[in-house]
């Protein structure tokens, strides 16, 4: 049986000199890799109370969805701008060049539910920042963040303090 981690092809150059791309396609079109992937983050939180699973797209969809329906829980969307169809909120942040925006519908999340964020991979931290900061702004408690993969170097763990991180594979 192969580790979770050989399932992750990494492109050097990609999209730009310098970068090391962790590609999550190999992982998804391996039936092993999948089953991997969603068991390995399912554990990883499998302590934690949540009423609802929150995921951005589009990546955030495809491992959020899965644990939300294991565990018989609604999954909540996360869009870019202009693509949810009902009343929003939106947070916008920080990217390396510009800014970005990020929305969720209002009537997802109730005062007091508990969240659970999931996404594939966490870099600078910038997207899960928001992300919380956008459950937060509806009255939602936040209680973990899963990624299958985080990359340790760019210290997004550091901007999320106080808050419960975990991931499935840990890149230095
Ligand atoms: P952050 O906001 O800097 O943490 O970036 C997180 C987002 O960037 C993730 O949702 C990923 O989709 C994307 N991303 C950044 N680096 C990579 C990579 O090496 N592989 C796949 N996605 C990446």
């Amino acid at each position: 049986m192969k580790k979770l981690e050989e399932y992750v092809r990494c492109i050097p150059d990609f999209p730009e000199e310098g970068v090391m791309f962790r590609d999550v396609t190999s992982v998804l079109q391996d039936a092993d890799g999948l089953h991997l992937a969603i068991d390995t983050m399912q554990e990883l939180v499998k302590d934690l109370d949540f009423d609802i699973v929150v995921g951005p797209e589009s990546r955030g969809f495809i491992f959020g969805t899965p644990i939300a329906y294991n565990n018989h829980k609604p999954f909540v969307l996360i869009r870019k701008k202009g693509k949810l169809p009902c009343e929003t909120v939106s947070m916008e942040y920080e990217l390396e060049y510009g800014t970005a925006v990020i929305e969720i519908h209002k009537d997802a999340i109730m005062p007091g539910q508990k969240i659970l964020i999931v996404d594939d991979l966490i870099a600078t931290g910038g997207t899960t920042e928001a992300m919380i900061r956008l459950v937060e702004s509806l009255g939602g408690e936040v209680v973990g963040v899963v990624v299958l993969m985080e990359l340790a170097g760019l210290k997004g763990r550091e901007k999320l303090k106080g808050y419960r991180l975990e991931s499935a594979i840990c890149y230095e």
